[in-house]
C-alpha cells in the first residue's frame, strides 16, 4: 500500500500530468476511494467474497479502459515503429483481452456467489467447440489488428475481440458448478493481476507489471492449492461442467426430496452430551459466519476445555465463501491457533470423538462425496463426522449447501438435528451448559 502509494504520488506529480490535470485526478480519487470505503464498511463479512469478485470486475475494466485509450493515444505510440510498435499493439491486445475476460467473468461470478444467478453449471452443447472458435476468431482478428493501416481500422478489430472476450468470460464462469467456484474466486483474482501486468507493460510501467505478477502469481498458486485441496484437477474445472455427473442437485438453498427420517434434537440435550463427551470436534461452515457464531463457539470451547474436554476445530480448505474464511472468524473470536485444525489433521480421529458438532456446514461434511460417484461433489474430501460416536448438525431448515446437492449426513442413525439459527441455539446451548 505504501509503494503503491508513493507510485500515485510520483505519477501525479510527475512531468505526464498537466496541473490542470491534477485536479480531475484527485476528484476522480476522492470519489473512487469514497465508495470503495462506503462500501467496504457497509459488506457484510459473509458478502466479502461478491465484493471480492466486484473488485476483480473493476480490474478488468479498467484494463479495458486503459487499454482503449491508449489506442487512440496518438502520442502513446509516437516514436514507435517496426517491432516496436507491433509489440506495443500486442501489448494493447492482450491487456484488453484479459481484461475483458475477468470483467464479464467476475460480474459472472458475482451473481453466482450473492445467488442472483442459480450455481448450477450452464452447459451449452459444442461448448468446447464454440471457446475454440472464439479463440480462433480472436487470433484472426488479432492479426489483422497488428496490420491496420489506421487507429479506425484497427478499432474495428479490438471491438469485435472484446465483445468475443466478454462473452467467453461469461461463458466460461457461466459453466462452472457450484462446488467449484473456490477454484474460480481466485482465477479471477489471478486474471486480474494479469491484466494489471499487461497494462503494466502497455504503460511501460514497471510498477504495474511487478505487482500485477505478485497477484496473478499468487492468484495461480492459490487457484492450484484450491484444486488440490478439492481433489479436482485445474484443466477440468475451467473447462467448467464439474457437478452434472448425474446426481440429484437441488436448487440452491431449496429442500431436497426427503431421503429418510431425520432426529432432531433440543438445545439441552445437546448440551447434555457435551457435558458427557471428552473429545468433541466442531466443524464451523458457511452458517457459522452468517449467524456470527463465533464468539458464542469461543464460550462454549472456553467451558468445555475448563472442564477438561478435549475441543478441536476442523477447518475444511473450502469452508465457508472464501479461502481462510473460517480461520479469520475463528481468530477474530480469539479461539487458540493450537486447536484449529486443518481436515487432514484429524480426518483420522473421528472414531475417537465423542460428539462432532457441525456449525453451519453443509457440503463440506457430506458423505456423498466418497459415497456416491455420480455426486456433483463427489471425490472431494470431507470432514468424516459421521465417524463419530455422535454427530450434531445445526442449521435452520433441511436446505441444501453451495453446491444444492442433499446430504446422506442427516439421516445417519448416529446424526442429530439441532434445527434453528446457529447464534441463538449455541446461546441456549450455553446457557444450558452452565446451568
Ligand atoms: P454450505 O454452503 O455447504 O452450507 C452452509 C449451511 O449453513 C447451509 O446448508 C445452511 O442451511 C446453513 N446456514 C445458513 N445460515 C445459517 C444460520 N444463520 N444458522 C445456522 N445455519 C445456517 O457451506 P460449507 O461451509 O459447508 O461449504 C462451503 C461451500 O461453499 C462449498 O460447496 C464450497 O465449494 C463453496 N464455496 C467456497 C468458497 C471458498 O473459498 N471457501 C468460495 C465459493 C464457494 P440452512 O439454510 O438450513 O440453515
Amino acid at each position: 500500500m505504501i509503494g503503491m502509494a508513493i507510485a500515485v504520488l510520483a505519477t501525479i506529480l510527475g512531468p505526464r500530468v498537466a496541473a490542470a490535470g491534477i485536479v480531475w485526478i484527485l476528484v476522480a480519487m476522492v470519489v473512487g476511494a469514497s465508495i470503495g470505503l462506503y462500501a467496504a464498511r457497509i459488506v457484510k463479512m459473509t458478502q466479502m467474497p461478491e465484493l471480492v469478485a466486484l473488485m476483480h470486475s473493476l480490474v478488468g475494466l479498467a484494463a479495458m479502459l486503459v487499454g482503449f485509450a491508449n489506442y487512440i493515444d496518438p502520442a502513446a505510440a509516437a516514436g514507435l515503429s517496426g517491432a516496436e510498435r507491433t509489440i506495443h499493439e500486442l501489448e494493447i491486445y492482450v491487456g484488453i483481452l484479459i481484461g475483458a475476460v475477468t470483467f464479464s467473468g467476475s460480474i459472472v461470478a458475482f451473481g453466482k456467489l450473492s445467488g442472483k444467478i442459480g450455481g448450477k453449471p450452464l452447459l451449452l452443447p459444442a461448448r468446447h467447440w464454440i471457446n475454440l472458435l472464439g479463440l480462433l476468431v480472436v487470433i484472426w482478428f488479432g492479426r489483422s489488428f497488428l496490420h491496420a493501416g489506421s487507429v479506425g481500422d484497427g478499432m474495428t478489430a479490438l471491438v469485435v475481440m472484446t465483445v468475443i472476450a466478454l462473452l467467453f468470460g461469461i461463458h466460461m464462469v457461466m459453466a462452472i458448478g457450484g462446488a467449484d467456484m473456490p477454484v474460480v474466486i481466485s482465477m479471477l483474482n489471478s486474471y486480474s493481476g494479469w491484466a494489471a501486468a499487461a497494462t503494466g507493460f502497455m504503460l511501460s510501467n514497471d510498477l504495474l507489471i511487478v505487482t500485477g505478477a505478485l497477484v496473478g502469481s499468487s492468484g495461480a498458486i492459490l487457484s492450484y492449492i484450491m484444486c488440490n485441496a478439492m481433489n479436482r484437477n485445474f484443466v477440468s474445472v475451467i473447462a467448467g461442467g464439474f457437478g452434472t455427473g448425474g446426481g440429484t442437485p437441488t436448487p440452491k438453498g431449496g429442500a431436497a426430496e426427503p431421503a429418510g427420517e431425520v432426529v432432531a434434537i433440543s438445545a439441552a440435550d445437546t448440551a447434555e452430551l457435551l457435558r458427557e463427551a471428552k473429545s468433541v470436534i466442531i466443524v464451523p461452515g458457511y452458517g457459522m459466519a452468517v449467524a456470527q457464531a463465533q464468539h458464542t463457539v469461543f464460550e462454549i470451547t472456553k467451558h468445555l476445555r475448563d472442564k477438561g474436554v478435549n475441543v478441536r476445530f476442523g477447518i475444511h480448505p473450502v469452508a465457508g465463501r472464501m479461502p481462510g474464511h473460517m480461520n479469520v472468524l475463528l481468530a477474530e473470536a480469539k479461539v487458540p491457533y493450537d486447536i484449529v485444525m486443518e481436515m487432514d489433521e484429524l480426518n483420522e480421529d473421528f472414531p475417537d470423538t465423542d460428539v462432532a458438532m457441525v456449525i453451519g456446514a453443509n457440503d463440506i461434511v457430506n458423505p456423498a462425496a466418497q459415497e456416491d460417484p455420480g455426486s456433483p461433489i463427489a471425490g472431494m474430501p470431507v470432514l468424516e463426522v459421521w465417524r463419530a460416536k455422535t454427530s450434531i448438525v445445526m442449521k435452520r431448515s433441511m436446505a441444501s449447501g453451495y453446491a444444492g446437492v442433499d446430504n446422506p449426513l442427516f439421516y445417519k442413525d448416529n446424526n442429530r438435528m439441532l434445527f434453528g439459527d446457529a447464534k441463538k441455539m449455541l446461546d441456549e446451548v450455553l446457557v444450558a451448559l452452565k446451568a
